[in-house]
């Protein structure tokens, strides 16, 4: 254990030390195809499965090495939820609405999971479980009840965790009591990609990495696409291009705001100091704006904590020294830890913070998963698909109007800093208020 500044040994995801992004044999551009995708991650990739099953000449187009963004780089909790409470999405969409989204969360969560299962994909995926805190002992009522709801509503098997029980799912004495839920698992990240990119390119799909898509344009009824290496006429365009979306997609890039998510991992722990912080090997979450969510690695040797960097250039040391500091504040037993990793990625905001499937002059964008993409991106992906197909199966909760544009906002997102300056402040007064 050191004091002071954490050494962390490498400042690349700890996933990849398993299951690395690679590059991929350079292969001759199509002339022409079906469906061009821009972007390489889970939403494109899925996609390209559903197209090339069906027959469809189909290829996605990354910029970097396919799943180098934020699909090797997250925190592998199926979470497959949304962000504004169930009351927000019925006072803004109406209650069927925000019916069918819930229930669409359920579903979502089953597709991960059977795409997981049918296809033998090797990413360690464990239906663990996921524990969440309540900061005060008011909070706590509020999840009980919402839990409860949660059972009767979906099926979705979830109980109230009093706070004299906390220790038999959680080794801390930060919360109040909580809730658990059983149909939110964990996987590998990195290699939950890397096993889709497997199947992708064996149903006959193109993937093109380091293969930035640099203009698209509409000839006739069909797009021409420019590529750093050459051009691809095509009769269709899905833009996946989430926290990562730049000029190439300008109408997305108006509307979806890139925000720094990041990374710790502790160097090994004992076993008996592991058991006794995750009992359960569950995934952990919380409720506040900047709140933590963490887990074991796979191996269950290690504690991963991530949550937002405010930092917008480079690679600065803060944002390190926050979540340390968030992580002695659950576990003070792990205060000075050495760290072995420290990464962070993009996560992309809409301003609702609802994910999206929608199209806009003939281009499909299927995007804004607000955090929550390991479940979501994978589905929204597969239900665009069907939906270029022109099948039922794509129709979606998600899939409606293009989310509002950003005002005064053209990519480079220089409000961030005041709006996560905001979000610390209402965690204090929240805490401040919560009865601990
Ligand atoms: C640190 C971190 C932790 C997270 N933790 C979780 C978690 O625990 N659970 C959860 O559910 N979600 C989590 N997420 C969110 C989740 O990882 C994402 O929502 C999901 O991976 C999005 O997948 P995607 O395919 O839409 O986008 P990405 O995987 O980000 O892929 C987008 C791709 O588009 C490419 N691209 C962009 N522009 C162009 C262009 N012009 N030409 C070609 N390619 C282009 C990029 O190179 C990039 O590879 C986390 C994210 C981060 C960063």
């Amino acid at each position: 254990m050191s004091q002071g500044a954490p050494r962390a040994r490498n400042a690349s995801p700890y996933w990849w030390e398993a299951a690395p992004p690679k590059a991929l044999p350079p292969t001759p551009l199509p002339g022409k195809l079906d469906v061009a995708i821009v972007g390489a991650g889970y939403a494109g990739l899925s996609a390209a499965l559903v197209l090339a099953r069906a027959g469809r000449s189909v290829a996605a187009f990354d910029a970097m090495r396919p799943g180098e963004g934020a699909s090797s780089r997250n925190g592998g909790i199926t979470s497959g939820t949304i962000r504004p409470s169930f009351a927000r999405i019925a006072k803004r969409f109406g209650e069927d609405v925000a019916l069918a989204i819930e229930a669409e969360g359920k579903v979502a969560r089953e597709f991960v999971y059977d795409l997981i299962r049918t296809e033998e994909l090797d990413c360690d995926f464990r239906m663990t479980g996921l524990f969440k805190g309540a900061l005060g002992f008011d909070e706590y009522e509020t999840m009980a009840r919402a839990a409860e709801t949660l059972s009767k509503r979906l099926g979705i098997e979830s109980y109230a965790v009093p706070h004299s029980e906390q220790h038999g799912h959680i080794g801390s004495d930060f919360y109040r009591g909580g809730t658990a839920r059983l149909d939110i698992g964990g996987l590998h990240p990195g290699k939950f990609h890397a096993e889709l990119l497997r199947i992708t390119l064996a149903a006959g799909a193109g993937v093109h990495g380091q293969t930035p898509v640099i203009g698209i344009m509409r000839e006739g009824d069909s797009f021409r696409i420019q590529t750093g290496a050459g051009t691809v006429e095509a009769r269709q365009v899905l833009i996946c291009t989430n926290g990562y979306t730049d000029r190439a997609a300008p109408y997305l890039q108006r509307r979806l705001v890139p925000v720094r998510s990041r990374i710790i991992t502790t160097e090994d722990l004992s076993p008996d100091l592991m058991k006794r912080l995750m009992p359960r090997g569950m995934m952990m979450g919380e409720t506040r704006q900047l709140g933590y969510y963490y887990r074991p690695t796979p191996d269950g040797r290690r504690i991963l904590l991530g949550g937002r960097d405010a930092s917008r250039h480079g690679d600065p040391m803060g944002p390190t020294l926050r979540l340390r500091r968030g992580l002695a504040q659950i576990f003070p037993e792990l205060e000075g830890v050495d760290l072995s990793h420290t990464w962070f990625g993009n996560v992309a905001m809409n301003r609702d913070m609802m994910p999206r499937l929608f199209e806009h002059d003939g281009i499909l964008y299927a995007s804004g998963f607000c955090g929550s993409g390991v479940v979501w991106a994978p589905w929204v992906g597969s239900r665009a698909a069907h939906r270029l197909l022109g099948a039922d199966a794509g129709r979606s909760a998600l899939a409606s109007r293009p989310p509002a544009a950003v005002p005064l906002y053209r990519g480079d997102p220089w409000f961030m800093p005041a709006i996560i300056k905001g979000y610390a402040l209402q965690d204090q007064i929240a805490m401040r208020r919560a009865k601990r």
